[in-house]
Formats: structure tokens, sequence, C-alpha cells
């Protein structure tokens, strides 16, 4: 156990509202999550919307909409309202107004008239804001105030100097105050930047640790000064590393269709792309907290339960890295397989049924097992077992290039399909050691190996070239059905 702060534990994740959730947020928010339940602490939304021109209407749901489906839960935010609301900083304005004129009224910020012609000329000169507002005099200052000129309040940061951070994963990083601009808090319409904002909701949300993407990390100076002029009690910071694009290069980005997984489709990167995909969220909060974190013992596969009793933001690996997408399919058929078999069914039906399919919940339940093992994603179900619950209406003979096997041409596979009507038609038992006997006998009897004889039986009764074994699947289907198929599958084949 790692000693718990004397301070209460209470991360948050402060997402900008700008559209569909992206995977890399959602990885820093379950970080702080999992810190916050390892500590019996509070888990914060607090929604981060002073940058109007980027907002867009509907994010906030998305947001819920996907740890609802990974089952990150929230103790305060919009949707649960709370004892520091509200949760979304357009609420807070005055707050923010507050705090910037503190700042100004006792010398630590100032305020800054420059007009943006003045600003595209102190950019086409090369530098960044010249601070010329910074030392104005009080009559300079009065004549501007008189004639009501719009103004943003800006942070006096020391000129010299350097400035220490304590990082959680990094440890101490020092940075040289003369690189650092006099950040603008406030804007000319009164909405607070980023700067200023999160710190006076971090300290009136009482957040102990501010867990956030390593972007931010050129900008912890700054904060650490905001914090000390106000003399508020700095939180913890642990400044996270990101998802990187499956190549290693560049931050992994929404443009991602470049990159294919390993079956050729596309990497997912939007939560609503892994609920889409059919993974298991159990599988995709396996999947992302072992990015940059793990649990240990060469553990790859973990309950959140588990990782909640272990995790620790000191032990987050300070490297960027390349998303790990080939892992996720992985991951994700290996908690296929481990799901009880009634609850892989439910998950199956609405799938199935979407794509146009009638289930008999019968015949689900004993194919289940056949796909547990198979399906590195629910939704591959449609591809890998629709055929069971065809329509015989609709089913149609498949083509003979499924069903002519390697070796094989139209006639020798319909002479094995023909042939094997009357042996499967005899059987006392369908079940499927029974049937495997008979067509081994089969087979030998007509000089061809097992597996073309069975590989055409069963492109015959699924219709696939990539389906569960022969027998099992014959033996579901049944007796009847099976040789219905059979005979169908011997339209598409030349007349003997
Ligand atoms: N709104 C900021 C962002 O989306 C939040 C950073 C933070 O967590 O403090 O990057």
């Amino acid at each position: 156990m790692t000693t718990p702060s004397a301070q209460p534990v209470r991360t948050r994740y402060a997402p900008s509202p700008t559209g569909p959730q992206h995977i890399g947020g959602i990885r820093s928010a379950l970080f702080a999550w999992l810190y916050a339940r390892r500590h019996g602490g509070q888990f914060i939304l607090r929604i981060e919307d002073t940058d109007r021109k980027r907002s867009i209407p509907g994010s906030v749901e998305m947001i819920l909409g996907a740890f609802d489906w990974l089952g990150i839960d929230i103790d305060e935010g919009p949707r649960e309202g709370g004892a520091y609301g509200p949760y979304v900083q357009s609420e807070r304005l005055e707050l923010y107004q507050t705090w910037a004129k503190w700042l100004v009224e006792n010398g630590f910020a100032y305020k800054c008239y420059a007009t943006a012609q003045e600003l595209a000329e102190m950019r086409k000169a090369g530098g960044g804001y010249d601070r010329r507002y910074r030392d104005a005099s009080n009559a300079e200052i009065n004549k501007l105030e008189a004639r009501g000129a719009p103004y943003v309040v800006r942070f006096k940061m020391p000129l010299t100097g350097s400035t220490i951070g304590a990082d959680m994963i990094r440890g101490e990083v020092e940075f040289a105050n003369e690189q650092l601009q006099d950040a603008v808090l406030l804007k000319s319409d009164g909405y607070p930047t980023y700067h200023l904002a999160h710190i006076v909701d971090d300290h009136f949300m009482k957040i102990s640790h501010i867990t956030r993407a390593v972007e931010w990390l050129p900008s912890f100076p700054l904060h650490i000064r905001i914090w000390n002029a106000l003399g508020w009690a700095k939180p913890q910071f642990a400044h996270l590393p990101v998802l990187l694009n499956p190549n290693g290069k560049g931050k992994l980005s929404k443009r991602k269709e470049q990159f294919a997984g390993a079956d050729g489709k596309s990497v997912p990167v939007l939560a609503q792309e892994f609920i889409d995909a059919g993974y298991l969220p159990a599988a995709v909060l396996n999947f992302l907290s072992n990015i940059g974190w793990n649990f240990g013992d060469d553990k790859e596969i973990f309950t959140t339960a588990q990782a909640i009793k272990r995790f620790d933001l000191r032990d987050v690996n300070p490297a960027n890295s390349a998303y790990p997408i080939a892992k996720l399919d992985w991951l994700n058929s290996q908690y296929i397989q481990r799901a009880d078999a009634a609850q892989l069914c439910r998950l199956l039906k609405p799938i199935l049924e979407e794509a146009g399919y009638a289930v008999d919940e019968t015949r689900l339940a004993r194919a289940a097992p056949l796909l547990q093992v198979r399906l590195k994603s629910t939704r591959d179900v449609v591809p890998m077992a629709g055929f069971f619950f065809a329509d015989w209406a609709l089913f149609e003979a498949p083509p003979a290039d499924i069903l002519v096997q390697r070796k094989m041409d139209g006639e020798g596979t319909a002479g094995i399909l023909r042939g094997s009507i009357p042996v499967l038609q005899g059987l006392d038992s369908f079940e499927h050691d029974t049937q495997y006997a008979a067509m081994q006998d089969y087979a030998k009897a007509i000089g061809y190996k097992n597996g073309q004889v069975f590989g055409t039986l069963r492109a015959a009764v699924s219709g696939q070239k990539v389906s569960p074994p022969t027998f099992e699947t014959m033996e579901i289907l049944g007796k009847e059905e099976s040789l219905r198929r059979i005979k169908l599958a011997l339209q598409s084949l030349a007349p003997a």
C-alpha cells in the first residue's frame, strides 16, 4: 500500500466538450478514476467549456455514454451534481472574474489593452507578447479605462530564475522562467482561459491530484506560479503520457484510417467505435489500463477490481506509448472465452437481430460454446454464425467458389455432397461424433481426404469459408436442415 495523503483523494477528468470522446481522454480519466477508487476517494467530471468556438453540443452526452458503457462511475459532475458545483465552467464565470480581479489588485496580474493589430505586429516581429502593458503607468491605464478600452488579464510571470514542479510520474521538473510568456488568464469577453479556470476549480472543488496529459507540462511552471500567487495549497500533479499512433509516430489522431489493425479493419479511436465494433467493456478497460501502466507479475489479463487494488500514479511510465491495438483483439477474445455462456448469448442476440436474423435462443445457446473460442469481437458473430439463423426461405445456395475446396473440382464436390446424403440420412443419432465416424468411413471409401469431405460439407451447410467445425455445426442445425442445405448446395454445381 502506498501511504494515502492526509487529504481525501479527489481526482477529476476535465474534458473540453469538443466532440466525440477520444480513447486517449478515456485512458487519462481511467487513471484518475483508478487512483480515486484505490484510495476510497471521489472521481469528479468537470466540463471545461470556456473555449466557446470549440464547444460542440452533445459532447457531454457522448462522454457520459462512454463512461457508462465502461462502468467508470462518477461521484460528482454535471449529471450527478455534488457539493462543489456547478461542474460546467461556463456556469462559474463570476468566480473566475473575482479571482482575476484579485490577482490584478494584488499585483500578480495586470490588464493588457493590446489591440488585435498590436498583437499581430508583435507576432510579425517574431517574438511573443512583449509585456508592453505590464508596467504601464496609472495615468496611461486611467486613460484607457476612461474610454472603455477592452482588455485581457495577464499573469506577471517572473522574468528571471526558475520554477520547479513536482510531478508524481516525472519527479522534479525545472523550468527557466524567461521561457514563459505573460499568459492570458481572462479574455476580453470575461471568459477565463484554461490556466486560470482549472486552478480556481481545482481549488474550490478540493481536487487532491491533478492528472492531465503531458501536453500541459510546458505550462506547469505558469500554473505553479498562479497557485503560489493565490496562496492556495497545491494539489499533487501527474502529467500522463499520451497515446501515439500505432506506428509510434505522432499523437493518436482521430484520422487514423491509414492505420489498419492486423485484420485490415480500421483502428478504433473514438469511444463509440469500440462500442460499435463489439468489444466488451471489461476487455477495453483491461486494454487501456495496460497502456503506460502494468499490473506486474507479467499479468496481461486482470479485472478492474484487481487493478484498483494495485494502481498507483507513481508507477505510470512517463514515456508515451504507441497504441498497441493488436492486443485489443486478443484481449477481447480472452474475455469472450471467459464470459459466462448466458452472458455471451445476451450480448450476441441483439447483434444478430440487428443484422436481420430471427434468433432462436436454444440454438444460440447450443452454438455459444463453438463461438466463444472463435470470436475476436462480438460483432464477428454475424459473419461467423449468422447462417445458423438464416431464414430457410432466404437461404441461398452457396456459390461454387465457396463450395469447391482446395485441390477439388465442381464434379468431385458434387459427388461428395450427393454421396453424403444417404450416409447422413441413415444415421440414428445426429450427434457430432456419430457423424464424424460415418463421414470418415465415407471419405475413405470414396478415396478423398477427411479435410476435403468435411470442408465441402461445412461450406454447404454454412455457405461460408469460415465457420465453426462441420459436425458440431450440423448437429446444431439438425439432420433435416443440414440435408436440405446440402441438397440446395448441389444446385450451384454443374449437373452430373
Ligand atoms: N480541458 C483540458 C483538456 O481537455 C483539461 C486539462 C486538465 O485536465 O487539466 O486538455
